[in-house]
């Protein structure tokens, strides 16, 4: 079987319904959305691992056959998610061209081996999606797993990170993609706007968010008849509202070579340069004075958190939020950091042994 290269165009788009319900829900999905022309992979999952028993968990095998039927009808690669060495044997079996290890088992690295050690020897690409929790290194645990089982086409999606509360069903935490993206260059990185939103609106704007950090293509979700879905009703689309969303898109190029571009660019890059050596500048400075509080702090016997101070100087700052042009959670994140650095520096002064 020939590899599918992620990298063959971009963006990638992969699409399909959330699950396999029926073989006509299937092929009429994919039918549909392979007929837009814009679709590059069909995606179903035929295994769903839900939070808790009971409710459809997925047709299984049966469920491989109809995607298999879906791929010869439309001559489009297919997808489907694993999470045991026993489901990558079946996708395996049926030709499935693209596997991808769901958020709930990339935590897992029990899991993960399972699936790595049923891929030894095949040429098949994986997507792994980044684990349930914030935690990087569990992403990176799973990338290293599969490229020591000798997997060559290896991508990420970012699905966002379970979140309480919050605007989205998951919290994208976009900082974490990034730094995955610098800690694993050039592995292809795809955004799944379904479910990092969880329902229809919005999407577009994560999309288009996530195409313009430079990423490699996105995954949706769509359903002949969304609302009737056996799972995840509220975020899929139909394919004609798939079809919209993903024209409204604009998918923009990482550089050109322009010298009027370059040159803007370098000559605002320079100055970027200058602020933030000034910056950390005077931030080395502010610490070396938390430094002298400490030892004064010490000398008398004095916590060093100082509640009503500390309160003091976060209103102060977050007043200014208006006319700094600043907004409030850019100057917490920034106070909160400035402050624990100043505590652990008041700290070592203190309690020096
Ligand atoms: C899915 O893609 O349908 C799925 C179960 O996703 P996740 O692992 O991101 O929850
Ligand atoms: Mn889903």
């Amino acid at each position: 079987m020939e590899t599918f290269d992620l990298r063959r165009k971009r963006p990638v788009i992969i699409s399909g319904p959330c699950s396999a319900e029926t073989e006509e829900q299937t092929l009429e999905t994919c039918r549909r959305i392979a007929a837009t022309g814009l679709v590059d992979v069909l995606r179903a999952g035929v295994w769903k691992p839900r939070t808790r028993p009971g409710t459809f968990e997925g047709v299984g095998l049966k469920g491989l056959a109809w995607m298999a039927r879906a791929k010869e009808i439309t001559g489009l690669p297919i997808a489907v998610e694993v999470a045991t060495s026993k489901h990558v044997e079946g996708a395996l079996e049926f030709g499935v061209d693209v596997l991808w290890v769901g958020a709930r088992t990339t935590v897992n690295p029990f899991s993960v081996q399972d699936i790595c050690d049923a891929l030894r020897g095949s040429n098949v690409t994986v997507l792994i999606k980044n684990p349930m929790n914030p935690d990087i290194e569990l992403w990176v645990g799973a990338v290293q797993r599969l490229q020591k089982v000798g997997i060559e086409n290896i991508g990420l999606i970012h699905r966002g990170f379970s979140a309480i509360g919050g605007n989205y069903r998951n919290n994208p935490m976009w900082h974490l993609a990034i730094e995955m993206r610098r800690r694993m260059p050039g592995l292809p990185m795809i955004c799944d706007p379904s479910h990092i939103v969880g329902r229809r609106d919005g999407l577009l704007e994560v999309a288009q968010k996530s195409a313009d950090l430079n990423y490699d293509g996105l995954i949706v979700e769509s359903h002949v008849c969304p609302e009737k879905a056996w799972s995840d009703a509220s975020q899929q689309l139909t394919p004609s509202d798939l079809e919209t969303m993903l024209r409204a898109v604009k998918w923009r190029k990482e550089a050109v070579d322009k010298p009027e571009f370059v040159q803007a660019l370098d000559g605002f890059r320079a100055q970027i340069d200058q602020i933030d050596a000034e910056l950390y500048d005077l931030l080395s400075r502010r610490m070396d004075i938390a430094e002298k509080i400490g030892e004064v702090k010490r000398d008398n016997n004095v916590t060093i958190l100082q509640s009503g101070r500390w309160g003091d100087i976060v209103e102060r700052v977050l007043a200014q939020s208006g006319k700094l042009r600043l907004s409030r959670d850019f100057l917490s994140t920034i106070l909160e950091a400035i402050h624990l650095e100043s505590i652990n520096r008041q700290n070592q002064v203190m309690n020096k042994r």
